[in-house]
């Protein structure tokens, strides 16, 4: 048997070299090619042939537990999020799915009350069907968070920071820092895909496993949907493996090869959206709209943000008073794809409260304080100024008059 076929340590816990050097440079180390390919070849196989009876001889033998062009990619993403070992599932989803496994009956989850729609269904079959109780508190306070920690029952710690869509920060340090003293043995997990590994790395603040929806920056084109685990520790690496590799969730060749090929541009392409997000947003707040980007002065948690990542990232969103006036603004861009997602190069606008976040009840996102009028805006490499003045166009014909248009 290949057993653990897809292992991913990375060798160097820390990278060599800037991170947008590491993203660059896959380790040629990681599958070994015959002809010295460019290239991490695509090995679209499901079966490895053995050299003996016994099964051995071979590294892999049976894709889903493991593949080269996989393992190529686990090994990068190890490097790039500091993780012991890192693993590519089908969908962010999916490695929401495998972290969740780790919980028994009757043991509980704290999650945030920000959460990213999926998150919040897949939670709520997990307390239905599995005899999970999952808390859901305002993360932005460690004190919620300690108040539901229980030493025996608490399982995972589940954060988003910034939280989507309302870009909530969670003060992650902290929070790893309480829930290891008070539950040893709780796991804290980060939901990372609106900062990227990029902008920041929560596997050094700490946390036991990060994950993301490939699907957004890593891939960075919409072109495919994937999910990426990382974790701190041999012990968390050998459960998820065990779960990826019994439930058959791990990400297919194609796919991988496709994330492969993406991750390494993400950093030029966070940069420049990064840059253009902070001047869009500069340019809502002088309409005197209320932002919530934590790379604006005027956010309470600039500076918490700012001790955390290293930049605000891309995506933003913006309360308008009225549902009417943000559907006709949403309706009358043009540059901007009226859509569900980010981390996309395109430029992207929507309502999460009739779009991506439709799933939580109207109820329950009245008790959480997510406004319906909320326009998210995920921005991409667009030239700025065709963003700031289609978002100008689009504000007049809903009616609002743009007082400073920074477009010139
Ligand atoms: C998109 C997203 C997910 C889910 O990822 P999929 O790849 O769509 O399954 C989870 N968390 C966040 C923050 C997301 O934006």
């Amino acid at each position: 048997m290949a057993v653990d076929a897809s292992s991913s340590s990375s060798s160097a816990k820390r990278p060599a070299y800037h991170l947008a050097t590491e993203l660059v440079h896959i380790d040629s180390d990681a599958v070994k090619d015959n002809y010295n390919a460019a290239s991490v070849p695509i090995y679209q196989t499901a079966t490895f042939k053995q050299q003996d009876a016994d099964g051995s001889g071979g590294q892999y033998d049976y894709s889903r537990s493991g593949n080269p062009t996989r393992t190529a990619v686990e090994v990068h993403m190890a490097k790039i999020m500091s993780a012991e070992r890192a693993f590519v599932v089908s969908t962010g989803m999916t490695a929401l799915d495998v972290i969740l496994r780790l919980v028994k009956t009757g043991q509980e989850v704290i999650a945030g009350d920000d959460l990213y729609g999926g998150t919040n269904r897949l939670l709520t079959y997990v307390s239905q069907f599995n005899g999970v109780k999952v808390h859901n508190v305002d993360t932005t306070d460690p004190t919620k968070v300690e108040e539901k920690l229980d030493p025996i029952k608490t399982r995972l710690v589940l954060l988003e920071s910034p939280t989507n869509p309302m870009i909530k920060i969670a003060d992650i340090r902290t929070i790893a820092d309480k829930v290891h003293d008070i539950c040893p043995s709780a796991l804290v997990v980060v939901d990372n895909t609106m900062m990227s590994p990029y902008l920041q790395n929560t596997l050094e603040m700490g946390v036991d496993i990060e994950y993301h929806s490939g699907t957004k920056y890593l891939s960075g084109h919409h072109d495919l949907m994937a999910g990426v685990i990382g974790c701190r520790t041999k012990e968390v690496g050998d459960l998820l493996y065990f779960v990826i590799n019994a439930s058959g969730s791990g990400l297919g060749p194609l796919d991988s090869w496709l994330l492969l090929r993406g991750v390494k541009t993400l950093g030029i392409r966070m940069e420049k959206q990064q840059s253009n997000a902070i001047q869009i947003a500069d340019f809502l707040e002088a309409q005197g709209l209320k932002v919530h980007y934590p790379g604006l002065k005027s956010n309470p948690q600039y500076e918490l943000h700012k001790s955390l990542s290293s930049g605000p990232g891309a995506v933003l969103s913006f309360e308008t008073g009225d549902v009417g006036l943000s559907e006709r603004i949403v309706e009358s861009a043009r540059l901007w794809g009226i859509s569900v997602s980010f981390g996309c190069v395109n430029s992207l606008i929507s309502m999460p409260c009739k779009m991506s976040h439709a799933s939580i009840p109207a109820e329950v996102r009245k008790q959480r304080q997510l406004p319906e009028d909320l326009i998210r805006l995920c921005v991409g490499i667009e030239h700025v100024e065709d963003l700031i003045n289609d978002l100008t166009n689009a504000l007049e014909i809903a009616g609002i008059s743009v007082k400073q248009p920074v477009s010139n």
